[in-house]
């Protein structure tokens, strides 16, 4: 039986990592800063809360994470842990690179100090990329990080690629667009979105407050972004791959598509917030998955409506 390291695994890839690999027969070990005191929610949500370890794992703590990694023993370490909102980043630039940058390199230091052969996979991001602007990002475009966040995942990918090189590691970077579902939590505008048009549904008064509406973004369902990290790490070699559906969308068409699948009027609910914009934010973000095609054989069978049209279904099932 393949042992699997998640460390994240309280958050959404990492609940729907976890029901994976278990559905794949691996024996699942998941980690949380605080593996006391978390509440896992989201795995209690898929109903595997009992049928994976938990382990405490401080990543900014080497001797925390050699402890950990000893102990189990992995085969696979999936890294998606680490502050993992834009938002925040703004507002927390060192626990932001910290988390990202240094939890990274400290995996990375504990499989090489280890001398085993780990297979790592390490959670990327495009917002690497900065603005894309209409042409597609793809794994040989250069990075233009803006915000702290994006500049800690490149940080983190450089890390990956050069103990690759340096190193013979079996190291792989999934640079993802962004992948939604219901297990967002509303800190992230997709699930604000959802959240509060049902509740307007539902009879609320509310309005929803927004930023740049312009704003485009390669969105995907999250269930299916996992498998190309599965994916990556049963490959005969490391590399790193561009993960999107390939269409971008206004965030205005998200918000329509959401008020209209409660049948509502997105404007006559939504106000523009200017103390919600970021200080640097993305025009455009849009990716090419060609490689992850030809070379992994997964394409995004989801869009974006697609993704709206389950987060609504799923969100007024639960209230
Ligand atoms: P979540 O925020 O849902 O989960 C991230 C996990 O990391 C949490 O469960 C938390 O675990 C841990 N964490 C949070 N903050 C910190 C911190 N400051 N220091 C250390 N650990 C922390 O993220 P997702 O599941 O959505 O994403 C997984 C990974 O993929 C992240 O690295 C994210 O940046 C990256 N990514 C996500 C994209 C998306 O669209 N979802 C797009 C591209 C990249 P605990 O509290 O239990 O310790």
């Amino acid at each position: 039986m393949k042992k699997a390291l998640i460390c994240g695994i309280s958050g959404q890839d990492g609940a729907y990592l976890a029901q994976l690999l278990l559905n794949q027969g691996y024996s699942v070990c998941g980690t949380s800063r605080d593996a006391q005191i978390s509440s896992f929610q989201n795995l209690i949500h898929l109903g595997i809360r009992e049928q994976v370890k938990l382990e405490s794992m401080a990543l900014t703590d080497f001797r925390s994470v050699l402890q950990v990694l000893t102990k189990i023993q992995p085969d696979e370490i999936y890294n998606l842990a680490g502050q993992s909102s834009v938002g925040l980043s703004f507002g927390q630039p060192v626990e932001t690179l910290e988390s990202i940058a240094t939890g990274t390199l400290n995996l990375l230091e504990a499989v090489r100090f280890l001398g085993k052969r780990i297979k790592l996979y390490n959670a990327g991001s495009s917002e690497c990329f900065g603005d894309t602007g209409s042409i597609a990002a793809d794994e040989n475009t250069p990075f233009r990080p803006r915000s702290p966040y994006a500049v800690a995942k490149a940080t983190a990918f450089w890390e990956v690629a050069n103990y690759r090189e340096a190193y013979g590691l079996f190291a792989c970077s999934g640079i993802l667009f962004n992948h939604e579902s219901p297990l967002r939590p509303e800190r992230f505008v997709t699930q604000k979105i959802v959240a509060t048009a049902c509740r307007i549904a539902q009879g609320s008064t509310e309005q929803l407050y927004l930023g740049n509406m312009q704003i485009q973004r390669d969105w995907g369902w999250a269930p299916e972004y996992i498998e190309a990290m599965y994916l990556m790490l049963q490959q005969q070699h490391p590399d790193d791959y561009v993960i999107a559906t390939g269409e971008s969308t206004s965030l205005e068409d998200f918000v329509a598509a959401a008020f209209a699948s409660v049948n509502l009027d997105w404007q006559e609910h939504t106000v523009i917030d200017n103390s919600l914009l970021r200080p640097t934010d993305l025009a455009v973000g849009r990716g090419n998955p060609a490689k992850a095609a030809n070379n992994l054989g997964w394409q995004a069978k989801y869009k974006m409506k697609d993704v709206v049209q389950m987060m609504v279904e799923a969100r007024l099932a639960k209230s």
